[in-house]
């Protein structure tokens, strides 16, 4: 079964391109855009949420380590006071004699050693060391000058005196816990405990931590780093710088500024801090980004700051933000694949539709004119049957005809039958009477030749009766003729006419076997060889020619007269019905008629020619026996 190829024609190239072309330009760099802006958003996301966890976790640390920078500071807060309590001190502050410094020294000494601080010194309200526990050192303070100290001049106040500063003797850093010595509610001078920080540093190296503190000023005075130590956090003016060098707090230090590469802001006390890679440590490193937690240290100005490192953090974003890149990548490939093969489906599904709907169509076509074909074949049958009818109806009234036809025939001839026989039978009288006196007379020889020539009359007679006879017969369609015999039974039925009209036959034909019934050629010829008779009644000299030839598997016999022919109007008509040219009652117009309709009945044809030279011919064509017969039409 075809289908019809217009039903599910593909749509047209330019409208199926382009939204194609424009997916396939599109959809690579949207893809990958989409890939690069997850990875990054997985990266920050993942970055974020990890700094907040380490934030948490910092806080802790936070705590745990500033409280450890608290309770080492504070656990020499109590020290400077106590030196109000030794007499010796005040007596020395009373009256600075040099038995009395010593006593102090030597007090002092053994009080620093015990209490593991790095000086213990006393000064008068002048700001001069009077007494010192490194008396004995090179670089002792004896006899300095350190008013110009912050720590002093708050002391010397009344106001507890909190300073980390640079050693201006011996360039040691260390953090000075001052006390004004009171009596009698007067400071009659100053106490001075000098503490080293370092083994803060060490614990947090030995921890692997990095963290530092920096003062009032914003200047690193510990840090777990040393590069950082005395470095301030905060950007310092010139004026600020100036002040801090003449106070000497940080002895000649330049006091340059920790300055990081990027700085961000994340909370009250949090910052996100980028470093430059430390060559020294991290070589080949890419900058180092750390949080920055910064707590201040109670009972201090100081500050005291954590700083956890974020590259595991960042290397572990960067590891996240790849695996949403790759994932997303992998989603998008998973739906482009899906997208497509639903595509595919869709389109099959389309065309098996447009298969189906194409055969369906096509099968109602089918059924429909199946359905036209089933009526008109039934039509047709209608009209076979019809037809066959109207045949058969036709066949019988051919018959009729034939039958009328030869009864006319019979009529006609039954005039020239009598005379024939009205003949013989005046000459058998005669004769027999003749006979009967020859008989009487004893002339035996005449009698017996007398009654030879009755018996020929009786004879010729006979065979007229028989002609008439067979003529009269209903015969059919079917049976075998033999030329010679059907002319010669012809001529003889028209023996009376064609001799007294000295008719000359000439018979150039074969003697053949034809498809038709003996009686009804010979009655064929006698309406032809008859009519040739009439047309030959002017005639003074009638001839007849009967010429046979074969040709097509038929015999073709041509019956050609001298007769007066046939005018030009009556030849339209010659094979209808009742049309006759003969006065009276000598026509019926049913001869050639009948003949044609005899001749065609057994696949044979009579025609008519004209010959130039005058007279008529009739053309029979009969099939030969040997030959197959021509189907009837
Ligand atoms: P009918 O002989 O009774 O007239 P036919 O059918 O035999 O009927 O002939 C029809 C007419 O055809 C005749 O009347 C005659 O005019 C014409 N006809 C037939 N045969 C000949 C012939 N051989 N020569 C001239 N006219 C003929």
């Amino acid at each position: 079964m075809k289908c019809d190829p217009t039903l599910y024609r593909a749509a047209p190239p330019s409208l199926a391109v382009k939204p194609r072309l424009i997916r396939h330009l599109f959809l690579p760099p949207l893809v990958i855009a989409l890939m690069i802006g997850l990875g990054f958003a997985g990266f920050w996301i993942s970055e974020h949420y990890g700094i907040r966890s380490l934030s948490e976790n910092g806080q802790r640390q936070l705590e745990l380590h500033a409280r450890a920078v608290e309770s080492e500071i504070s656990k020499y807060t109590y020290l400077p006071s106590l030196l109000e309590l030794e007499s010796s001190v005040s007596t020395l502050l009373a009256d600075p004699t040099p038995e009395h410094r010593q006593t102090v020294n030597d007090y002092l000494e053994g009080l620093n050693r015990r209490s593991r601080s790095r000086a213990i010194y006393v000064m008068d309200t002048t700001g001069r060391v009077m007494a010192t526990s490194n008396w004995r050192d090179v670089d002792s303070y004896l006899g300095e000058d350190l008013s110009f100290r912050a720590y002093f001049q708050n002391a010397v106040r009344g106001q507890p005196g909190r300073f980390y500063g640079i050693g201006s003797t011996n360039g040691e850093p260390g953090y000075y816990l001052a006390h004004g010595l009171e009596e009698h509610g007067k400071i009659i001078g100053v106490a001075v405990v000098k503490v080293r920080l370092e083994a803060l540093e060490e614990r947090w190296q030995r921890a692997r931590l990095e963290a530092f503190v920096s003062d009032e000023n914003g200047i690193i005075i510990l840090s777990s780093d040393p590069a950082r130590r005395l470095k301030s956090v905060i950007p310092l003016s010139d004026e600020t710088k100036e002040k801090l060098a003449r106070s000497l707090q940080y002895y000649w230090f330049p006091l340059n500024e920790l300055q990081p590469l990027a700085r961000e802001r994340l909370a009250e006390g949090e910052e996100k801090l980028t470093f430059p890679a430390n060559s020294e440590v991290e070589s080949d490193e890419e900058d180092i980004s750390y949080l920055s937690q910064t707590r201040p240290l109670s009972d201090t100005p100081w500050n005291f700051t954590l700083l956890t490192p974020l590259q595991d953090l960042r290397r572990e974003a960067i590891n996240q933000g790849i695996l949403v890149a790759v994932a997303f990548a992998l989603v998008a490939f998973l739906l482009i694949a899906w997208n497509e093969r639903r595509k595919v489906i869709a389109t099959r599904l389309a065309a098996r539709e447009a298969l189906q709907e194409a055969n369906s169509q096509l099968e109602r076509r089918i059924t429909e004119r199946t359905t036209d074909l089933r009526a008109s074949n039934e039509r047709l049958k209608g009209q076979i049957r019809e037809r066959r009818q109207a045949e058969e109806t036709l066949r019988r009234a051919q018959d009729e005809l034939v039958q009328a036809g030869k009864l006319a025939a019979i009529g006609q001839m039954s005039t020239s039958i009598a005379h024939e026989l009205n003949q013989p039978l005046a000459a058998l009288r005669t004769l027999s009477g003749n006979t009967v006196r020859f008989l009487e007379r004893g002339q035996l020889d005449v009698a017996s030749t007398n009654l030879k020539t009755i018996n020929e009359l009786i004879d010729r007679m006979g065979r007229i009766t028989a002609s008439l006879r067979s003529f009269a017969r209903r015969g059919d369609d079917k049976g075998q003729a033999c030329l010679g015999k059907a002319v010669d039974a012809a001529l003889q039925l028209l023996g009376g006419r064609a001799e007294s009209v000295h008719l000359q036959v000439h018979r150039e034909f074969t003697d053949v076997q034809v498809q038709i019934d003996q009686t009804r050629l010979e009655q064929i010829l006698v309406n032809l060889i008859g009519n040739a008779l009439d047309a030959m009644q002017a005639q003074p000299l009638p001839e007849l020619w009967l010429e046979g030839e074969e040709y097509d598997g038929k015999y073709r016999l041509r019956v050609r007269d001298n007769g007066h022919g046939i005018d030009i109007e009556a030849r339209k008509h010659l094979f209808e019905p009742f049309f006759t040219t003969k006065p009276g009652e000598q026509g019926l117009g049913l001869g050639l008629t009948l003949s044609a309709s005899l001749a065609a009945a057994t696949g044979g044809h009579l025609g008519v020619e004209h010959p130039a030279s005058g007279g008529t011919t009739f053309v029979l064509s009969l099939p030969l026996v040997s030959s197959t017969p021509a189907e009837s039409i």
